[in-house]
């Protein structure tokens, strides 16, 4: 189980994450769904350490870490255990599939490049893109470019994996390839923590999903719980505006 436990985060005057607390089982895939606006992004950066925390912390099984934390060491060690998949993939354009795979494995884990290689082709195949390794990611279709990315974000193993509205920004028909792609991670036992505005994957998909607004938590449970009984009306209103 990876435990986050009262989260704050602020902006200015604005309260963004009020005190999150979070609990990700092992192997399980937990979706946080809610209003544009109301912390969702901000609570995956804020645990990948790519914002500070004002407070809070986060434990992997061995002990809390605190994500207000400003030492080098630590916030290298927190996102040493996590994989991040953007929204908008965050490839380099000017480095290869591949590359784009390797780079992190080469400067973040000191692999050889040889090693590093190896591991990338592997990742590469796993989302389906095999013969794709030698291509730049301006001659890939988004939906590709979104499995690139990835296969980035797991090449290093992560024990967790963040992935931020992945398939959001694809046109339509590019979807289906990636909730496929992380459909099998998913099987395969990775433990993700998921923002998604699509709610029929988020069904399907989901061990356990999170209503969030405002930056609190609304109500959790089970994705039956969530969508067919909803405890919170705000929950349900927000359902409504899908159907
Ligand atoms: P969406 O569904 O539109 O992606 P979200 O739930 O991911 O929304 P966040 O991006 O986490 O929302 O933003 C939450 C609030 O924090 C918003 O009001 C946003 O304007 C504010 N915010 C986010 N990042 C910053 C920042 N770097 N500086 C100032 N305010 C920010
Ligand atoms: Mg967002």
């Amino acid at each position: 189980m990876i435990t986050i436990r009262d989260v704050h985060k602020r902006f200015g005057e604005h309260d963004v994450l009020t005190g999150i607390d979070l609990d990700i089982p092992h192997a399980a895939t937990v979706t946080v769904i809610g209003p544009s606006g109301s912390g969702k992004s901000t609570l995956l950066r804020v645990i990948d350490v790519l914002e500070h925390a004002d407070k809070g912390t986060i434990d992997f099984g061995d002990g809390p870490v605190d994500l207000a934390t400003r030492d080098k060491a630590t916030i290298r060690d927190i996102r040493s255990r996590i994989g991040f998949v953007f929204q908008n993939y965050n490839l380099f354009a000017n480095k290869t599939a591949l590359q784009n795979v390797t780079e992190p494995l080469i400067y973040a884990q000191g692999k050889s490049r040889k090693e590093a290689e190896t591991i990338g082709r592997e990742q590469l195949d796993r989302v389906g893109l095999a013969d794709f390794a030698d291509r730049y990611p301006s001659t890939l279709s988004g939906g590709q470019q979104q499995r690139v990315g990835i296969a980035r974000a797991i090449a290093a193993k992560p024990e967790l994996l963040l992935l931020d509205e992945p398939t959001s920004a694809l046109d339509p028909e590019m979807v289906g390839g990636v909730l496929e792609v992380i459909r099998q991670l998913a099987s395969d036992g990775m433990t993700m923590l998921m923002v998604t505005h699509e709610m029929r994957f988020a069904r399907e998909a989901s061990d356990h999903v999170v209503f969030f607004e405002h930056g609190s938590i609304v109500e959790q449970g089970s994705a039956s719980d969530i969508f067919d009984h909803p405890s919170q009306p705000r929950t349900a209103e927000f359902l409504q505006s899908f159907a």
